[in-house]
């Protein structure tokens, strides 16, 4: 017999990671990516001698990948290693603060830099944990939209423990109630940002993320973040996924509401299952009869979107490490810019990452290779004027916190901007999570991972269910795989 046909539309980590699951399950997998290059935003490229991550650079749940790894009995690990110090942070009167991995040290270190007390943070990271144990299974691991997924043991427990999850407080007002220090409360407030959402409006479920860190770990692949497209590319190569580049998807063809195939370049690609990579808007504006179309999933806010600095610097800052923070004065209206305007703040955060801190060939010697981010407004159509305006912020910010003349240093320069990663990765807006996280409902207003009115067309990657950001991406690969198992009848199912 022959095997079943599997389409998949974009090579971003949610596309890879399906593509290999299904080749594993006897799958004939095909992947169509309308870039040169695999990856999708975590990709990587060069100005000279310096070498970039494009997007992501924190990188949690490394075991999702080993998972990979595994289950195709790949015969080389994937080198990856696990962070002492995760963040380096700065505050504009000068105080420093160094987030160990090593949790008494980190207490320590916020009881000495910002006199709070340590079994606060104790405390703090304990509900971390607990928020992780009762929803992770609930939330991150199935589908939302089978019964049958809500009627285990597992999830009976999380839904009873729901009222003390912190869904009708805000991230803000828990850490502001637990934290006396408003630099601490800073602090965790950010962690809002990891998908993308604002911590004044997220509910305080989204304190589950500094567990991530603090209990599972912050690592580094070993030749920095764009290991980890080639490693799923080496995955996919190995069980016989074939890749083609340079082919957008113009439509997905059905047949008596069933994806019977997708058109690219005038060529038809038959196949059993579709699965899309791309975001949903894509796929529902472009690809899809408009009577598909579902508003209200599709209407729901964005997350933030990004203007990345990359910057090869000379000389070498010893202050900073692989995750640097450098804090705005005034958190609340840096969030009220990035989700009510069209305009980063004037004092924008500023995350500095330097892979060259641990990966010597990533850029020369007494060199590094800064990646230099502020959160931004996704875009709404409009261009994006506040290019100079930004830069000029964010060189002035710099200047005054490092005590440096930056420009001074900067031998070669690119930029990424919301309507570059739109254009890059088909991305609404450019917004870099999908949906943002910033009400209670939003994990139930995520796209599911198949369609309910398109029989064998499948959903993965960051904007649909369970959300955006590397893991939660692979985790949406698993979902979907297991989704397929149950609907699709295939002759090779493990
Ligand atoms: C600047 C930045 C910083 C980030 N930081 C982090 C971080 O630190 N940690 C973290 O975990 N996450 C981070 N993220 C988010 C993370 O990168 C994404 O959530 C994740 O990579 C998205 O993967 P995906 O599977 O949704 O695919 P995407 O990466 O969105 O890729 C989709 C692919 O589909 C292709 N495609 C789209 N339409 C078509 C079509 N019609 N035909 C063919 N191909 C098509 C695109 O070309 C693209 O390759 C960041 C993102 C950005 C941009």
């Amino acid at each position: 017999m022959n095997p079943k046909k599997a389409i998949v539309i974009g090579s971003g980590i949610g596309g890879l990671a399906v593509a290999i699951r299904l080749a594993k399950k006897g799958y004939k997998v095909t992947v169509l990516e309308k870039n040169s290059y695999g990856g999708g935003k975590l990709s990587e490229f060069y100005l000279d001698a310096f070498r970039f991550d494009k997007g992501p650079s924190l990188f949690t749940l490394p075991n999702l990948i080993d998972e990979l790894t595994a289950l195709v009995e790949y015969p080389k690990q994937f080198n990856y290693f696990k962070l002492d110090t995760i963040t380096h942070y700065f505050y504009e009167d000068g105080t420093r603060v160094n987030a160990s991995a090593d949790i008494s040290k980190f207490a320590h270190e916020i009881y000495v830099k910002l006199e709070e007390e340590e079994v606060q943070v104790y405390k703090h990271l304990k509900r971390s944990k607990y928020y992780y144990d009762t929803t992770a299974d609930l939330f991150l691991t199935q589908s939302l939209s089978q019964i049958k997924n809500f009627l285990n043991l597992k999830t009976f427990r999380g839904i009873i423990r729901a009222p003390r999850l912190g869904l009708t407080s805000t991230m803000h007002k828990k850490n502001a109630a637990t934290f006396k220090n408003k630099k601490t409360v800073q602090l965790f407030d950010r962690y809002a940002t990891y998908n993308g959402s604002n911590p004044y409006k997220a509910p305080a479920l989204l304190n589950i993320i500094p567990h991530l860190e603090f209990g599972q770990g912050a690592f580094l692949p070993q030749e920095g973040m764009h290991q980890i497209t080639s490693h799923l590319l080496n995955l996919a190569a190995f069980v016989g996924v074939e890749i083609q580049y340079n082919a957008t998807v113009s439509e997905i063809i059905i047949e008596k509401d069933c994806a019977i195939g997708v058109k690219s370049d005038d060529v038809v690609f038959k196949s059993d299952i579709v699965i899309s990579d791309a975001d949903i808007h894509t796929i529902y504006n472009r690809l899809l009869p408009k009577k598909y179309y579902p508003r209200k999933l599709l209407n729901q806010e964005k997350s933030s979107s990004a203007y990345v600095f990359y910057w090869g610097i000379k000389g070498s800052f010893p202050a900073l490490g692989l995750h640097n923070i450098l804090f705005s004065d005034n958190y609340k209206r840096e969030f009220d810019c990035i989700f009510n305007t069209d305009k980063p703040d004037v004092d924008p955060t500023i995350y500095i990452n330097i892979t060259s801190k641990y990966c010597k060939k990533d850029a020369p010697e007494n060199s590094e290779n800064w990646f230099v981010m502020v959160n931004v407004p996704h875009h709404q159509g409009t261009v994006v004027n506040y290019a100079s305006e930004v830069r000029k912020n964010v060189i002035a910010k710099v200047n005054r916190m490092l005590q440096v003349d930056i420009e001074k240093h900067i031998v070669v320069e690119s930029k990424l901007d919301p309507i570059d990663i739109e254009k890059q990765t088909s991305s609404y807006g450019g917004s870099l999570y999908g949906n943002s996280s910033n009400n209670m409902f939003s994990a139930f207003l995520r796209h599911a991972n198949y369609s309910s009115k398109i029989k064998g067309l499948y959903f993965v990657g960051g904007s649909v269910h369970p959300g955006g950001g590397i893991p939660l991406c692979l985790l949406s690969a698993k979902i979907a795989t297991q989704l397929i198992s149950d609907k699709e009848s295939t002759y090779a199912v493990i």
